[in-house]
Formats: structure tokens, sequence, C-alpha cells
């Protein structure tokens, strides 16, 4: 027999989780979160989890600041004394040699500023005070988040479901949704594997998957989806967690690097990645030369690091937009269904602010970050949110 919700939650990411969470606490909605696998199973679980307030896309910044007040208060964010994100507020560097990109970064630091992140150029001695591993010969920008750090995705997720489940929310897992229920230009609810869930509004929040259901419903999703590996190494020494995180701009793959637990360093790119046929089958193979020159970068930019052993390797999905920005908002021309999707390498942080912003919007008020930029109908109007980095996650 069919369920009714008021709402639905297509995908239980860190995107879904916020968004079911903010549904129940604003609006006291019945929210129903399907996924068709575990909570967060999906790519949040493979995320680097980096919270830093960098972009050149001033709304990006701006829903980074949403989100990082509500790290640095979860527990009464999520009205649960137990709720924590794992964050840490380690700090976060990012560096340009001479050119381009550091003319780029300069203009950047100002313009968030203006949007009111805490942000600021340091000098070399400054960064080598703050992070004692760095060599920073080549570096002729630094900039400086005092703010930022990194969390841990499953634990916010699975804090962001508690604290829904806590208000009523219903929870399905191993429960695939194979289609959604739509009729005359109006999405009414979703057929899962289990039945049919009726709801008056329907999330879908299932990142690279998201063509699987919106294919047929006559929306242009433009969206690839491409393969990211991340690397752990343990140096002689154990890697502090209260370094800040680097951003490495000078190097072809916009390496960036965080502590990790167990004392490693965790390696990650913020370029394109090789691109995917589909999520489900993805090379999870790490290959030894990918090795050597991520080992390669982290040694240059960290000399007492040359001989760091590999101690993990993983393999995460990007679903990412011709603009490298996520699209937030109702679908255009079908009533009932809200689109969150494309968020291209970078949504966990944003995920705390989406998820508010969205449920906002479902609710009929007017969200505390605007997104109505973010909708999709910008690729066919050439209104892209296209950053000044090129190619990447940073945006
Ligand atoms: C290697 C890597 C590193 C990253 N590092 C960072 C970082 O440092 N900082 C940052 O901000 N971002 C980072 N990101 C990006 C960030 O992790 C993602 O943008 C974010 O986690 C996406 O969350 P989501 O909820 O949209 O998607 P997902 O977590 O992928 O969730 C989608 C869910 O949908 C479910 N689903 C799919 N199909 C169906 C169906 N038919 N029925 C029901 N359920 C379905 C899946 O099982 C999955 O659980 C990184 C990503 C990767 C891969």
């Amino acid at each position: 027999m069919a369920e009714t919700y008021d709402a639905v939650v297509v995908g239980a990411g860190v995107v879904g989780a916020s968004t079911a969470f903010h549904l129940a606490k604003l609006g006291g909605l019945k929210v129903c979160v399907v996924d068709r696998g575990p909570v967060c199973g999906g790519g949040t679980a493979k995320s680097c989890a980096i919270v830093r307030s960098h972009y050149s896309v001033p709304s990006n910044t701006a829903l980074t600041l949403r989100s990082l007040e509500m790290f640095y208060s979860f527990p009464d964010w999520l009205e649960q004394t137990e709720a924590d994100a794992g964050f840490v507020n380690s700090g976060y560097l990012i560096i340009a040699s001479e050119g381009d990109f550091a003319d780029k970064l300069r203009g950047n630091l100002s313009m968030q500023a203006d949007v009111g992140a805490e942000t600021f150029v340091i000098s070399r001695e400054d960064a080598r005070d703050r992070h004692p591993l760095l060599d920073l010969e080549d570096a002729a920008v630094i900039g400086y988040e005092p703010n930022s750090g990194y969390a841990d995705p499953y634990l916010t997720t699975t804090s962001f479901i508690n604290a829904a489940r806590a208000k009523g929310t219903v929870v399905k897992s191993d429960c695939a949704v194979t289609g959604l229920i739509e009729k005359a230009g109006r999405v009414t609810g979703v057929r899962t594997q289990d039945g049919e869930l009726h709801a008056a509004h329907v999330i879908s929040a299932i990142g690279p998957w998201t063509r699987t259901l919106t294919d047929g419903l006559g929306l242009e999703i433009p969206l690839e989806v491409s393969r990211h590996i991340v690397l752990t190494f343990r140096g002689a020494a154990p890697y502090a967690p209260d370094l800040p995180i680097v951003k490495d701009l000078t190097t072809a793959n916009k390496m960036y690097c965080r502590p990790a637990s167990g004392g490693v360093v965790l390696v990650g790119t913020g370029d394109h990645g090789d691109p995917v046929e589909h999520p489900d089958a993805m090379d999870e193979n790490v290959a030894d030369d990918f090795v050597l020159h991520q080992g390669g970068q982290l040694a240059h930019r960290m000399p007492s690091l040359a001989e760091a052993r590999l101690t993990a390797s993983w393999v995460g999905p990007y679903d990412i937009t011709p603009d490298w920005n996520p699209v937030l908002g109702a679908a255009p021309g079908l009533d009932g269904l809200t689109l969150a999707f494309g968020f291209s390498g970078h949504g966990f942080k944003l995920a705390p602010a989406v998820g508010l912003a969205l449920a906002q919007q479902v609710l009929g008020r007017e969200p505390d970050v605007d997104i109505a930029a973010y909708g999709l109908d910008r690729f066919a109007e050439g209104r892209l949110l296209t950053g000044v980095y090129g190619v990447g996650s940073i945006s």
C-alpha cells in the first residue's frame, strides 16, 4: 500500500540528510528519506570534507559561511546534544606562484572579505609558523582562512539523519527509488522497490545518479561524472591534526592536503578527474604512477615527507555541471520536484546551508542565502556561475 508524507527526499547523502532535517525542523513536515543503500553510502562517504570559504563565485562563499556557522554550533543547530560533525578548526592555506593564479587569488581574497569571510594574505614566514612542514620558496601569494577546517562526512550525515529522525522523519535505507510519479507536469511521489511513496514535495538529492531518475521527464540535465583518487601518507613523525589544510594552486591538478586520523596526511586533487560512464562502474584501482606523482608533489611542498609511505587509497565520484556549480531549486516545468545535484566536488561544505535554503524554498520562505542563481535553467539561458580558476572544484 502507498504511504503518504509531506515530503520525500531521495538520497541519504549529506545533501539529502541536511534537507530532510531542515524540512522537519523549520516546517514540522512529515518527511521520508529514502536511499537505495545505507545512509551515507554514496559520494559523501568518500569525501575529504574540507570546509573552506575560498571561492571565486561570491554566493558559494556566502553558502559556506552559513554552513560554518552550523558546524560551529552543530549540537545546538541540530537540537541534539550528541550531534557531532567531527569538525576540526585547522585553518586553510591557499598557495599560488607568480602569474595568473596569483592575481586571481588576490582578487578573490578581497571579494570574500566583502562577502563576510575572515581571509587575508599572509607572509611566507607567517605561513611557516602556522605549518612548519611547508617549503614556500615558489609561493608568490598565500591566502589564509583562520575559521576553516575539516569535518567527518559520515558523522555529519548521520547526525543530520538522527536529528531528522528525532523530529519524526522516516528513513528507508536499502530501498531503491525506481521512478518518479508524474502526471500532467506535477510530481506527486516516487515508486520504490517496496511500493509507492506519495508527497506534495519530492526532493531529488542523488548526486551522480540524478539522470537515472530524471531521464524521460523532459529535463535537460547537464551532468558528467568523474573519478577522483584520495591517498593518505605517513611520514616519519605523525602529521598533526591541527595543521592547516593546504591548497596548492602551483600544481597542475590543484592538489590539496589535510590531516587525517592516525597521524597521516590526506592528499587529493581538485581537477577534472577521469571521466566515468556510470557511477556504479567506477574503476577502484589506483595506479602506481599516480601515487608516485602525488607523492612527488607532496614532497616538493613538504620536503620532510619525501620518504612518506602510502597508507590508504580510495576513489569517489564528482557529479560535474558545465560551470562546476550545483543545480538547486524547483525543476522547471515540473511542479512538486526540487533538484539538488551537480556539486562538482565541493558539496560537502555547502550541504548544511543548501539543505536549509532548499527547505526554506520548499516552505515558501525567503532563504537565508539566496540560491535563485543556481536554478537549472541557467544553462539554457546562459547565466553560468563559472569561477575564475578554470576546470576544478575550487570554482
Ligand atoms: C574524493 C572526494 C573528495 C571530496 N572532497 C570534498 C571536500 O573536501 N569538501 C567538499 O566540500 N566537498 C568534497 N567533495 C564533494 C562532496 O563530498 C559531495 O559534493 C557531496 O558529498 C555530495 O553529496 P550528495 O548528498 O549530493 O551525494 P551522495 O553522497 O552521492 O548521495 C547520493 C545518494 O543517493 C543514493 N541514490 C542513488 N540513486 C538512488 C535511487 N535510485 N534511489 C534511492 N537512492 C539513490 C545513493 O545511494 C547515495 O546515498 C568530495 C568528493 C569526493 C568524491
